[in-house]
């Protein structure tokens, strides 16, 4: 079951990596995203930043290695989550564009059947964007959970905000927390 997870997602990472509508007005490796397959949480980010385009993995850059510390730090397991972006490369002008986003949805939605989490955290408005289709400022609506299409979301703040602006940790750290009580 795990293996036959683990082999549907490399199918998709395939596609990312051959995908020609992806690398529009972008640079660098796919970067599709990487976890356990059988994860009850998958996180999910904006786009991959420098580091991430040069190694092919999410969140290894700078707020990745926080990400990844605040993941610790609640008592998650980095091994048992998977991260991921609605933009799987790296775009020439930072931020990604509206049609980026939406292209993006289509490969995130198929890791998104296949995994099948019991939770979903979106970190920041662009994965709420990207994955709600709706602007629902992140700050202001942190820590709140929306069911929606028979999926459930928690929505936090980007960790890059957080580096920028440190007492924002705290907020992250709180909705970190939320998020194990919400698995057992
Ligand atoms: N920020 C993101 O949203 N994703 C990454 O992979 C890295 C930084």
């Amino acid at each position: 079951m795990s293996i036959n997870k683990q082999q549907e997602l490399e199918k998709i990472a395939e596609e990312i990596e051959r995908c020609k509508v992806c690398k529009v007005g972008k640079s660098g490796k796919a970067v599709p995203g990487e976890g356990n397959p059988n994860a009850k949480i998958v996180f999910i980010g904006e786009a991959p930043g420098r580091t991430e385009a040069a190694t092919g993995r999410p969140f290894v850059g700078r707020s990745g290695k926080f990400l990844r510390s605040l993941i610790n730090e609640s008592g998650l397991k980095e091994d048992k989550v998977f991260i991921t972006s609605p933009v799987k490369y790296l775009p020439d002008r930072g931020t990604p564009s509206p049609s980026d986003i939406a292209h993006g949805k289509i490969h995130l939605e198929k890791q998104l059947k296949i995994i099948n989490p019991k939770i979903i955290v979106l970190l920041g408005s662009v994965a709420v964007q990207g994955v709600l289709g709706e602007k629902i400022p992140t700050l202001k609506n942190h820590g709140k959970i929306i069911d929606k299409d028979h999926r459930k979301y928690l929505l936090t703040i980007h960790p890059a905000a957080a580096l920028r602006f440190p007492p924002l940790k705290k907020l992250i750290l709180q909705d970190f927390k939320k998020l194990k009580s919400l698995l057992s």
